[in-house]
């Protein structure tokens, strides 16, 4: 292409609200063949709410939501938010935490009021050899079949309740994704969480069931970018948080979500700035037309 075709087709990005890096990056977007999209924050909208409280035999709910919600009040992730919030409107304030720990991929940690308190995956609860007791997990069970996010809390080394939380996805997404699809883009969802809930948000936006990769580490979503490539794929990342810069940085064409993170934002070739998965597609289309692949 010209380098005022790519001069016309980076301006016009700007209309569509896509903030491209360079002109260069139009020939990476023309050749992607697979979009790997981050769950929370990019096809949902991340604004968690705290649905229900379910608790172990002798314990209070005031007492889990005051603790874990203390906790969670340190934390920015959305489901810290959603756990504070729902706290906060129940109890009207929170105790600050003595110590507090943020665990990547996790959960938290910490002491709020002379108790070693843990809220997150049941996987953090197991590495303090921790497991559910049989009423909660259940109750984790039912909250994932129904495609809700379950997350447990434990204090003084016994696991004392279950939170159900859950993200709404986005109105935008499901459009977004069939038009990608129409573009002959293979849309593949990529989250930390687990594959129940990640199972159903794919069912609801048109992503096939094998085509999901969920409960995948912060630190491993830039490998599975690797194995995608090593598999002769060219590879587009759209996410929003700290923990997919590096995913972003890796993949052939990054694009970051405009509500989301800095660090998100500076690993990305491309902001999306209104956060809608529409300007993906839109950044596809734009890079054919510039450089003559369609008219
Ligand atoms: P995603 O990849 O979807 O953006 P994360 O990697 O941030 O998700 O988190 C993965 C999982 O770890 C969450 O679904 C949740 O179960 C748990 N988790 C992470 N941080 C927290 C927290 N502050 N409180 C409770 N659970 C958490
Ligand atoms: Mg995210």
């Amino acid at each position: 292409a010209t380098p005022t075709a790519l001069m016309v087709g980076t301006g016009r990005g700007a209309q569509l609200g896509i903030l491209i890096k360079g002109p260069e990056v139009l020939e990476t977007t023309r050749k992607v063949d697979t979009i790997v999209l981050d769950k929370t924050g990019t096809v949902t909208t991340g604004r968690m709410t705290l649905l229900a409280v379910h608790t172990a035999d002798g314990t209070e709910e005031a007492e889990v939501l005051r603790l874990a919600g203390a906790l969670e009040n340190a934390s920015e992730h959305p489901i810290a938010q959603a756990v504070a919030a729902g706290a906060t409107e129940k109890l009207g304030g929170l105790p600050t935490p003595e110590d507090f720990a943020n665990i990547p991929g996790l959960g938290v940690q910490g002491i709020v009021e002379g108790h070693a308190v843990l809220v997150g995956r049941e996987r953090l609860l197991a590495e303090w050899a921790m497991e559910l007791p049989a009423g909660l997990a259940r109750a984790r069970h039912e909250a994932e079949a129904a495609g809700r996010t379950a997350i447990a809390v434990a204090w003084d080394g016994e696991a004392r309740a279950v939170l159900e939380v859950a993200d709404a996805v986005k109105d935008t997404s499901a459009e977004a994704i069939s038009r990608l699809r129409a573009l002959g883009l293979t849309p593949i969802l990529l989250t930390g969480d687990n594959e129940a809930v990640a199972k159903s948000v794919a069912a609801e936006v048109g992503i096939s069931p094998q085509d999901v990769i969920a409960e995948v580490m912060p630190e491993d979503k830039v490998n599975v970018v690797k194995r995608l490539q090593a598999e002769g794929r060219s590879v587009a990342m759209v996410g929003d948080g700290v923990n997919d810069a590096a995913a972003l940085a890796q993949a052939d064409l990054g694009l970051a979500m405009g509500t989301g993170t800095d660090a998100a934002i500076e690993a990305g070739d491309l902001t999306l700035v209104r956060g809608d998965l529409n300007a993906a597609a839109d950044a596809i289309r734009l890079s054919r037309k510039t450089l003559g692949t369609i008219k």
